[in-house]
Formats: structure tokens, C-alpha cells, sequence
């Protein structure tokens, strides 16, 4: 039989949870704030608890699934949670994720913290891609690894309840830079007698191209030798930026998106790097001697 869990929060991504547990035969208790949301998942087989306790109370597997990590502390003010195993699928940073793991762990509950890589309708889909990450208690997510798999995949990344939440928003940190590009080089032929449509595959290709990028950064990362087998180095990428940005001004296209980056590898060329790649601008990003 399939273990019976919990599930707070029944939102777009609460309710698409509920609904692949439920279809892999788990019994789920779910509650939420506003009632009228939980109840259409009554007819799927779920059980509607009146209140956050009353849930937490039904089953020792409990899924939170709210808006932000202040809601799951009121959500849970009046909940007992001696014994329970409480799995934080809302989205955090590592900051809150390590003081909510050592809230659960003061009030006798194990935590296991997680990042949803995925969009409500790839839930249920392994699939599609879609995956979590998570970070706390290795024990919890050993003992309900299988559940935790029924909705998406699950890919664990320590015992620092801090680290699901890092890896979750370092991954939508890098897709943010992502869109920025996509975002001017579309602005760039906007007003030309070229389609999207046409633009798009050559775009596509070129960044799948580029990521290679990401492991070559690492391994420098790791070596700490930035230098030796440079193809691009950064004074000449330097100088190659002015381009960029006179042919936004031609297409009367703001380089507000591609300023910021450029800005950081001539400061990287101006400290007397220009010999390495864009690797060595990592660490002028890093604040050092952080309190730890
Ligand atoms: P929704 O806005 O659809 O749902 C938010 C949920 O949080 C509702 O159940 C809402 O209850 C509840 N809530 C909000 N404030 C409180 C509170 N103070 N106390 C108790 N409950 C509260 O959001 P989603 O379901 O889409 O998102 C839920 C989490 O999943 C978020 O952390 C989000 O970042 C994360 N996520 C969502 C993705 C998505 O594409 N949707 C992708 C990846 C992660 P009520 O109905 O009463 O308002």
C-alpha cells in the first residue's frame, strides 16, 4: 500500500501535487487557507481537513506547498509536529530554508527542504524533465524517496537545508541572464524585414552551442588555473563589446540588458586580467570573508 501524506496548500502547483499522488493510489489529506480551493480535489479521493493541525495531524509524511516561507510559518503555529517528517516544497532562500529546518527540528519533526524545477502541468510527468531539488534531512528523503519520485524527479544535494534552495534559484539566476539575451537579440531585428519565426532556430542552436561554456568554467573553478588554453580571452571579448553595443545603438535598440556584463569584464581586463576567459569574473562577483 501507499504511504498516505499530507499536503498543505492547494494552489496551481499544491493541486497539481495532490493530483499525481492521489492517481499513484496514495491517500492524501490536504488543507488550505481559503476551503473552496481544497475542495475540488474531494473528488479525486483527497481528504479535506479543516485545519493546518488537523491535517498535520492525520499523517507523519507532511508536503507544504504555499506562497513563501512566511505562510508555512503561520500556516503551521498551532500544528504538532513531534514525529512528523516535513517536506518544504515552497520556494525560499537558503537563509529561510536552514531556519525553517532548525524551526521544524526544535518543535521534533525531520526537514527536508525543496526547489520545484518544474511548472504545474509537468507534474505528474517524469518525463518532461521536470525535477526537485532537495536538502535537509538525508534520512527523511531516503525513507519516502519513492513517494517524493511520484510527482517528479528528485535530485538531492546535501545535508544543508540551505542547499535546495541555492541550487534552485542559482539555476533561475542563470536563466535570467538567459532571457536577457534572448530578450535583446530578438530587439535587435525587431524592426528588419527578418521573422522571428526564421531568427529563432539560429538562435536556439547557438545557445545550446554555448553552454558548453558552463563546463569549462568549472573546470577552471577547480583547477584555479584561469590562463593556459584561453581561445577568447577577455581583452579581446573587451574590445569585441564595443560592437555589440554600436550596432544597439544603429538598430535603435537600448543596451540596458548588456551594459551591466560589460561593465564587469573591463573592470576583470582594467585589474590585469585580460589574458584569461570570462571564468575568472566569478570571483570579482564574490564577496570574500563572508561570516560563516
Ligand atoms: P498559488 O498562488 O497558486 O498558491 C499559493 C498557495 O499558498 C495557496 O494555497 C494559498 O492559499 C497559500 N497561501 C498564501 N499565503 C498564505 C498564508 N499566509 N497562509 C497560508 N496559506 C497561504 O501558488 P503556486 O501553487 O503556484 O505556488 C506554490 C509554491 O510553489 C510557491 O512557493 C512557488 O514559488 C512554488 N513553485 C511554483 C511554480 C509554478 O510554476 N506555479 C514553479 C515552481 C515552484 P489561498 O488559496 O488561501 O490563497
Amino acid at each position: 500500500s501507499r504511504t498516505p501524506l499530507t499536503l498543505l496548500g492547494t494552489g496551481a502547483m499544491g493541486t497539481a501535487l495532490a493530483r499525481a499522488w492521489l492517481a499513484a493510489g496514495h491517500p492524501v489529506t490536504v488543507w488550505n487557507r481559503t476551503p473552496g480551493r481544497a475542495a475540488a480535489l474531494a473528488a479525486d479521493g483527497a481528504t479535506v481537513a479543516a485545519s493546518a493541525a488537523e491535517a498535520v495531524a492525520a499523517n507523519r509524511l507532511v508536503i507544504a506547498c504555499l506562497l513563501d516561507d512566511a505562510s508555512v510559518g503561520t500556516a503551521l503555529e498551532d500544528a504538532d509536529l513531534t514525529g512528523r517528517d516535513l517536506v518544504n516544497l515552497t520556494t525560499g532562500t537558503p537563509a529561510e530554508g536552514r531556519a525553517r529546518a532548525a524551526w521544524a527540528v526544535s518543535r521534533g519533526a525531520r526537514f527536508l527542504d525543496g526547489g520545484i524545477m518544474a511548472v504545474p502541468p509537468m507534474i505528474g510527468h517524469p518525463e518532461s524533465g521536470g525535477y526537485v531539488f532537495y536538502s535537509g534531512s538525508g534520512e527523511l528523503f531516503e525513507e519516502h524517496r519513492d513517494t517524493l519520485a511520484v510527482p517528479a524527479g528528485t535530485q538531492y544535494v546535501g545535508a544543508d537545508p540551505g542547499f535546495a534552495a541555492l541550487h534552485d534559484v542559482a539555476l533561475l539566476s542563470a536563466m535570467s541572464g538567459l532571457f536577457a539575451g534572448i530578450t535583446h537579440a530578438f530587439a535587435l531585428v525587431r524592426e528588419e524585414d527578418i521573422a522571428p519565426k526564421d531568427f529563432a532556430p539560429l538562435l536556439a542552436s547557438w545557445l545550446t552551442a554555448m553552454t558548453s561554456s558552463v563546463h569549462h568554467t568549472a573546470e577552471r573553478l577547480e583547477s584555479g588555473d584561469f590562463t593556459s588554453g584561453v581561445v577568447s580571452n577577455l581583452a579581446m571579448q573587451s574590445a569585441a563589446n564595443s560592437t555589440l553595443l554600436s550596432t544597439a545603438e544603429e538598430q535603435r535598440v537600448s543596451a540596458e540588458l548588456l551594459t551591466p556584463y560589460m561593465e564587469l569584464m573591463a573592470r576583470r581586463v582594467a585589474d590585469g586580467h585580460g589574458d584569461e576567459d570570462t571564468a575568472g569574473m566569478v570571483d570579482l562577483l564574490v564577496a570574500r570573508g563572508r561570516a560563516t
